[in-house]
């Protein structure tokens, strides 16, 4: 069986007039039913590869393939690739003023299912659907009347991304520090909307600086992001590596094979 996901020599920079280069060769598969953790400093392009994955504006593609569900996936507006299963779950989550979280979630829900040929789903079977969901991520009943985001803690927003997430069912769960500013609960609870996404049709890409998170959403495959590149990869246990050694010793490492 082909690969969800299988990212080759993936290069992108900055859209001008900046035009740097941020991502210098990335490699990496992913298959469905795995879960995989892409660690690093700040600053190593982690974002980037999500934003690059999602086709955000900000940064072009310059060289490299990504092949998703057996289709090229750079040759995919934003909308399409959402459509066919891709999300990003951002490290910084976007108020929508005057959009409430309800009305947000069911136009995206049902443009999807318009893409995949299935009905549209009214308000009874909408409220059906994010009912379980709510519980799972242990959201207030307000959330759903309010802005998105508007006026949420950095936390709230962490747990809305979550919820968006399992409420869209996608098949490519992409999570950009979704750990970052959640207290030890919060944590818990995120994670524990993320593992209820685990199964053999999906996979995750957590994107995180701090191993914690990874206690709890147990990996397949870590990878650490240096400089644009991802240069070394291993099990669950290398998270617990990088957190008792830092980072430096990857780069003497990856020096020293140069
Ligand atoms: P990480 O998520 O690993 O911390 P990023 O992908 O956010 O790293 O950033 C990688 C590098 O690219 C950093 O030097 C950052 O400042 C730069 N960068 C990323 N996005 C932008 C942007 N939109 N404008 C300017 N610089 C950016
Ligand atoms: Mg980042």
């Amino acid at each position: 069986m082909s690969a969800l996901l299988e990212i080759k020599n993936l290069h992108a920079r900055l859209a001008a007039p900046n035009g740097r280069e941020i991502l210098k060769g990335v490699d990496l598969t992913i298959n469905r039913g795995e879960v995989h953790a892409i660690m690093g400093k700040n600053g190593s392009g982690k974002s980037t590869l999500a934003q690059v994955l999602m086709g955000r504006e900000a940064y072009e593609p310059t060289d490299g393939t990504v092949t998703y569900d057996g289709k090229d996936l750079l040759d995919m507006s934003t909308e399409e690739r959402a459509a066919e299963g891709v999300f990003l779950a951002f490290q910084y989550p976007v108020e929508i003023p005057g959009v409430s979280t309800s009305y947000f979630l069911k136009a995206a829900v049902n443009a999807v299912r318009k893409h995949k040929g299935e009905p549209e789903l009214d308000a009874m079977e909408f409220l059906k659907l994010v009912k379980g969901k709510m519980d799972l991520l242990k959201m207030d009943k307000s959330f759903m009347n309010r802005a998105v985001n508007e006026g949420f803690s950095g936390g709230e927003k962490k747990r809305n991304e979550v919820f968006q997430m399992a409420v869209c069912d996608p098949t490519l769960c992409l999570m950009d520090e979704t750990d970052s500013g959640l207290d030890i609960d919060a944590l818990k609870t995120v994670a524990s909307g993320a593992n209820s996404l685990r199964g053999p049709g999906r996979a995750l890409l957590v994107v995180t600086h701090y191993q914690r998170l990874l206690d709890y959403i147990t990996p397949d495959f870590v990878h650490v992001m240096l400089d644009g590149r991802i240069v070394k990869t291993g099990g669950k246990e290398l998270a617990l590596e990088l957190e008792e050694k830092g980072y430096d010793w990857v780069e003497k490492e990856v020096g020293q094979l140069a």
